[in-house]
């Protein structure tokens, strides 16, 4: 494949409305430049925003065939396989998915009044989630495309999820817990897949998702350098908010809880200081303690790293 075919499947076709409250007022914001492979050159994306809700999206976006490719492996950059060991390594230096999962889906489950106990996991990862929800005593289906997520989440739980895209499932029946952790921001059309979840959702029952907040104090600072919310092109929706709110809304939800969330690894500060030893162990146990209190500030103006919102289904 040359470089120039290459390029003409990398864009889909141009946005002329806001991905989150549909609003026309669109500007441009940014451009951001990603290199996927060593062989692709350097390819630019834009960045764009919306006036109304504050929503970010790249128009125009990557093509559907195009980020498809990248996610039949992984969906969290992950360029070759990992066992489920050195995942439970990583959460234990660490804590971060299980903790996650086993905050939102309690929080779902006790917003659910539908007596419907069948959850659908979309985007289910390691499988962390899909476990959080079965110890509640739920039918789990869960599914996502990513070969080596899906390698760790059958370690985990024993089965293995649908390896589908979202826009691809063919579901059977109703739910009362639909979870959808750090997908949203990488579906093209986001309003198509709210819409489908709102169909899938018995009445009473919950939409929990999770997604990067395009607000966060991490954009402010670093602009189009950072990798948390704007990471190009995997994550192609950049939501604030109002902008989540917005689309939740208008596909027959009704939001019931926001929360954020901020978490700094423990060795973010002492790995870029080059610290090793005590000094390391020294800076590590204060970042873990400072957190609390950054967070909490952090949050009081909505510049948390990542938005947490529970809907209920009209
Ligand atoms: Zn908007």
């Amino acid at each position: 494949m040359t470089y120039a075919t290459a390029v003409s499947g990398i864009y889909g076709d141009v946005l002329h409305e806001c991905v989150s409250c549909g609003g026309e007022k669109i500007k441009f914001w940014r451009q951001k430049n990603f290199q996927y492979t060593e062989s692709v050159n350097t390819t630019a994306f834009s960045i764009y925003r919306c006036e109304s809700c504050g929503t970010g999206f790249l128009n125009r976006p990557p093509a559907r065939q195009w980020l498809q490719s990248i996610y039949q492996y992984s969906g969290q950059a992950l360029t070759e396989a990992i066992t489920l060991e050195a995942v439970l390594a990583q959460e234990t230096a660490f804590p971060n998915c299980r903790l996650d999962a086993d905050r939102m889906s309690h929080q779902a489950h006790q917003l659910n009044s539908s007596d419907n106990d069948q959850a659908l996991d979309i985007g289910s990862g390691f499988g962390f989630y899909t476990q959080a929800l079965r110890k509640l005593g739920y039918n789990t289906v869960s599914i996502n495309p990513g070969k080596y997520e899906n390698d760790v989440f059958k370690s985990l739980n024993g089965d293995e999820p649908l390896a589908v895209m979202f826009e691809n499932y063919e579901p059977a029946g109703q739910f009362g817990v639909v979870m959808m952790s750090q997908v949203l921001e990488h579906l093209l059309e986001p309003d198509h897949a709210i819409g489908k979840v709102s169909g899938l959702l018995a009445p009473g029952g919950v939409l929990a998702c999770a997604v990067p907040n395009y607000d966060s104090f991490l954009v402010k600072l670093l602009g189009t350098k950072d990798n948390a919310c704007l990471w190009i092109p995997e994550h192609v929706n950049y939501f604030t908010e109002q902008g989540l709110t917005a689309l939740v809304e208008k596909n027959g939800f009704r939001v019931v809880k926001v929360k954020q969330i901020t978490r700094i690894p423990f060795n973010a500060v002492s790995k870029r200081l080059r610290l090793k030893g005590r000094p390391a162990g020294v800076v590590d146990g204060m970042v873990k303690f400072l957190q609390i209190p950054f967070a909490g500030l952090m949050h009081c103006f909505g510049l948390g790293i990542y938005i947490n919102l529970y809907a209920v289904k009209n």
